[in-house]
């Protein structure tokens, strides 16, 4: 899903501050969203009070599926893009569309670089990847299992602990009679 945050504006003209959202990532395959990118509308606020228009240096990634790519609009140095791309290298099967994403710091360059990716060829997904993946998952589900028939062990030693109790007593009351 597309990323979004609140902050409180100040307006550089008139100095009022009001709250508005901003996106951080955006899903460019949906109409509207790329539509208000390539309209130069996201991120921008107007001042309800004076009415001037700002457009906000905040940076935020705009990705796209089929085909898969994505790209940041870093207008200024972002430190936590560093720290995010890291975040990225370290999960399993994230593609490297993700991680390595260009960091474009002219807003038109940015549309021009989404303009040439979309017209790229898809690029089939890395086998290597696809295969970390696969074994992530197995992994998880063999830990379920794994789990799972433990449960399963200690739900049965305890119906043959039952049984056992049940047969001593049988006896016990056989003796007694
Ligand atoms: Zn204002």
């Amino acid at each position: 899903m597309s990323k979004k945050i609140d902050i409180i504006w100040t307006c550089q003209n008139c100095g009022d501050r009001y709250g508005l959202t901003l996106f951080r990532s955006i899903w460019g395959e949906i109409p509207e969203n790329r539509s208000i990118v390539m309209n130069d509308k996201i991120n921008t606020t107007t001042c309800p009070n004076c009415g001037i228009s700002s457009k906000l240096p905040y940076p935020f990634l705009y990705t796209h599926k089929n085909p898969d790519f994505a790209v940041w609009w870093e207008p200024i140095y972002d430190k936590s893009i560093d720290e995010e791309k890291k975040q990225f290298g370290n999960l399993p099967g994230v593609p490297d569309y993700l991680i390595n994403a260009p960091r474009v710091k002219d807003w038109e360059e940015f549309k021009r670089t989404i303009l040439r990716l979309e017209n790229e060829p898809q690029k089939e997904p890395d086998p290597k990847k696809l295969k970390e993946m696969d074994k992530y998952f197995k992994d998880i589900i063999q830990n379920k299992l794994d789990r799972h028939q433990k449960n399963k062990s200690g739900c049965l030693g305890n119906f043959f602990f039952l049984i056992f109790i049940f047969s001593a007593l049988i006896i016990v009351f056989k003796f007694s009679l």
